[in-house]
Order: C-alpha cells, then structure tokens, then sequence
C-alpha cells in the first residue's frame, strides 16, 4: 500500500504552484464555477470569490436564473450566466447544458456542485458538463457527489485530472455506506473512492485527508473548529479551482487548496476567535497565505 504524509508548508514548497510572473490574465486561466439554487445562491458567490484569490485569471458563474443578475452585481470581476430552471428548483439539466455550450469549452477548470438541490438535474448537468469540457480539469462538491457512480465511466477517462470534495455524509452516499463506517475509517472511504473512480479524493472533516488515484495519501490536521461553519467547503472547492485554472495539477491544487483553506480558517480564529467567523471571510486571507507559503 503506497504511503501516508502530512500537509505541511515545507510539502507544498516542493511542489511550487505555476509562477504567474509575465503572464496576462488568459495565462492564469479561466475558472467556471456552476453552483448554487434559488435557495442557496451565494455558494457560487463562495466559490468564486475563492477561484478568484487562489489567483485563477478569469472567473465565470452560472447559476440559476433567478440569482443571475444580484450575483453579477456582487460579484463584478465575474461573467455570469443564468441558468433555466425546471420549475421545482431544480435546474433544467438540457437547457443549462445548452446555454453553457461555449463558456465549457473556454473554461480550464470546471466546479461543480456547491449549493445546488440534490436531484436529477445536477447529475445529468454533471455528466453533460463531464462531456463537454474534455480538456478542462473539473472539481465535484456537493450535490454532484451522490450519484457519481453513474458517471463512472467519463470520470475514470478524465485521466485523474478530477478532484471530489465529500464530506462524510456524501461521501457515504458516493460509495452506498453508512455515514458512520465512512467516520470510522475516512482514510479508507477516501483510498476507496479514488480507487474507483481514478480520480484525487479530498476527503473533509475535522481531519482531512487527500488521495491520489494510486492510493498516496496526505493528512491535514491544522483548520480549527470555526471552519465548521455554513459554505466553508464551497469556499474550498473554489480554491481548488482557482488553483486548477492556473495550471495546477489536480493532487497539487488539492494539496494546496485543503492548506491555504485550513490556515485561513487559522488566521480568522486568531484575529476575532475560534468561532464566528464567516466563510465569506475566508478567501480574503488567500494571496497572503500563498505568498507566505511560497
Ligand atoms: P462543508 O461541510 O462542505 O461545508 O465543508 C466544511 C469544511 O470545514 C471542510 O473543509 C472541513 O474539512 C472543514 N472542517 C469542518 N469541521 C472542522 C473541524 N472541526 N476542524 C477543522 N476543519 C473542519
Ligand atoms: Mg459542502
């Protein structure tokens, strides 16, 4: 069985993100972030915001319709598309996939997941998204996670550029287990999904540990309790992206992503107190992270 490590600072200064020096905002790359639902539509303002302070180049959203226009007012540094809904706030999975045809294929790398309803609709746009955008590298969070299964196929031929961020309960799901044997043994359940679906799995929690499709594994142990909070894993996934859309590679923007997320939650603790601070603060503490890190 291939090794565990942990995910420390000096790991990641050995393996160097893509030096951004030079290069315009096309050469950091374009991040498309599809979340959220008529309930839940600040998850891709999360996300983004996240893509966009891990230094991703361009940003676009598509979230439902209703959300479109308030989300390109928040967030102006975004193209934003408004996504059909189905009536049931659900989104239209055949018209989202049509209005989304040619912002896929610019897009190099594809979020998928946070804030969206559970259902029908995020599993057949994640397939249709999984077909569409065959050189990008995708991140799936959330709602996408459930039946993943049914795409095992388009996920395996992606080749490991593919990271799912589940925490115990969709991982449970992902892999048709209980929540408790999942809690019993994350190590397990992340090796296992990676395993079968070939792709980097960031298995969240108090502890967090990332796998590479072959097994290799890292811990994360810093955070704190306050990243316990409403849309911190949305801003994970977007850290993610944002590292992928820089050219990152999956395991690294991985490794990466579950850090600078667990310092920021670090740095908040100690600026206002273990709890309380919001997720929508953590992508503030970002660029200064990664310069520290670097
Ligand atoms: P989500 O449940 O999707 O919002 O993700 C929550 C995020 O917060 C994940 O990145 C978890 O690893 C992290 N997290 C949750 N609880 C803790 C904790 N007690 N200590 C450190 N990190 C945590
Ligand atoms: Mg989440």
């Amino acid at each position: 069985m291939t090794g565990t490590g942990e995910i420390t600072a000096e790991v990641l200064r050995a393996m160097a993100l893509p030096d951004p020096q030079g290069g315009s905002k096309d050469h950091r790359g374009c991040a498309l972030v599809v979340a959220g639902s008529p309930g839940v539509p600040g998850a891709a303002l999360l996300a983004g915001t996240a893509a966009l302070r891990a230094g991703a180049g361009k940003l676009q959203m598509a979230v439902p319709a209703c959300a479109a226009t308030a989300l390109g007012i928040a967030v102006p540094e975004a193209l934003v598309i408004g996504l059909p809904e189905a009536g049931d706030g659900d989104i239209d999975a055949a018209a989202a996939e049509a209005a989304l045809a040619r912002r896929t294929e610019r897009a190099d790398a594809v979020l998928v997941g946070p804030g969206m309803t559970e259902g029908e609709g995020a599993t057949a746009l994640t397939g249709a998204l999984l077909a569409a955008a065959p050189s990008a590298s995708f991140v799936l969070d959330a709602a996408c996670l459930g039946d993943l299964t049914a795409h095992a196929e388009a996920v395996r031929a992606r080749g490991g550029r593919l990271v799912i961020t589940p925490h115990a309960g969709e991982m449970a799901r992902l892999l048709d287990r209980s929540r408790e044997a999942i809690e019993a043994d994350p190590l397990e359940a992340a090796r296992a999904a990676a395993g079968l679906l070939g792709v980097v799995a960031v298995m969240k929690g108090a502890r967090t540990w990332v796998v590479a499709p072959d097994g290799a594994a890292w811990r994360y142990r810093g955070g704190g309790v306050g990243l316990a909070t409403s849309g911190s894993g949305d801003v994970l996934a977007g850290i993610i992206a944002g590292l992928l859309a820089r050219g990152a590679g999956p395991v690294q923007a991985a490794l990466w992503g579950v850090y600078l997320h667990g310092e920021a939650g670090q740095r908040l603790a100690r600026a206002c107190g273990p709890i309380g601070f919001l997720a929508r603060e953590l992508p503030g503490e970002v660029p200064a992270l990664l310069r520290a890190v670097a």
